[in-house]
């Protein structure tokens, strides 16, 4: 298909803090992704107590469920606003500090120590700074990332999975030339090529 108008499309770092700001967050799903609970179990694989990795988080809901299943959850998010909501939304007690290694970078960690979201660009983290994961939920992430930075984004991706992970990946299927995004349209063939 023809992606070619959705290429070159560049969403900034302060169009998604306004996109908070002003609360226009139709991606933000109340009541969780249904597509996590049906697969949920190729996820878990059967194994408990993982460390699961959400890039570009917002306040997915989905986060206190798998931290509420005995899971750790780390998450990635350039709005401090959205999490921020994340845990007044839960009653979650929180804390906050400072990511010695990424300039101006903060760590939000509940109380109980199971969910950590780190305030800063997905471009900023490195296995060194938040470990490798058993398993990640990738919704509204690869689909948000700007078209150009895919490549990079997957290679992170890569660096920051154990051996035996499980990536779980949502897209969106429709005509790239009726909407501008995001959600960017990624065909299933660039996802091949990209996580090769
Ligand atoms: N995965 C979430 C949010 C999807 S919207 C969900 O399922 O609800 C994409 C989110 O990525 C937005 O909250 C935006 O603020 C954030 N974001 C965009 N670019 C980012 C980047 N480079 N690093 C971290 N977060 C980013």
């Amino acid at each position: 298909s023809d992606v070619g108008s959705q290429k070159e499309r560049v969403v900034t770092e302060e169009e998604w803090l306004q996109k908070w700001e002003m609360a226009n967050i139709g991606f933000h799903k109340e009541q969780g992704h249904p597509l996590l609970q049906k697969y949920l179990h190729v996820l878990l694989n059967g194994r408990s107590g993982l460390r699961i990795f959400f890039p570009l988080c917002g306040k997915a809901v989905e986060m206190k469920w798998l931290a509420d299943m005995g899971h750790s959850v780390v998450g990635v998010e350039i709005s401090e606003q959205a999490l921020k909501e994340f845990f007044a939304e839960h009653s979650l007690p929180y804390c906050e500090e400072p990511v010695p290694e990424i300039s101006g970078a903060k760590k939000l960690q509940s109380t109980s120590g199971n969910i950590s979201l780190y305030c800063c660009s997905i471009y900023d983290l490195s296995s060194s700074i938040v470990g490798k994961f058993d398993g990640v939920w990738d919704r509204g992430a690869l689909v948000a990332v700007n078209p150009c930075d895919r490549q990079r984004y997957v290679s992170l991706m890569i660096t920051l999975m154990e051996k035996k992970s499980s990536y779980l990946l949502v897209t969106v299927s429709y005509d790239p030339n009726k909407h501008k995004g995001p959600p960017f349209y990624v065909p299933e063939s660039e996802i091949k090529s990209l996580f090769g």
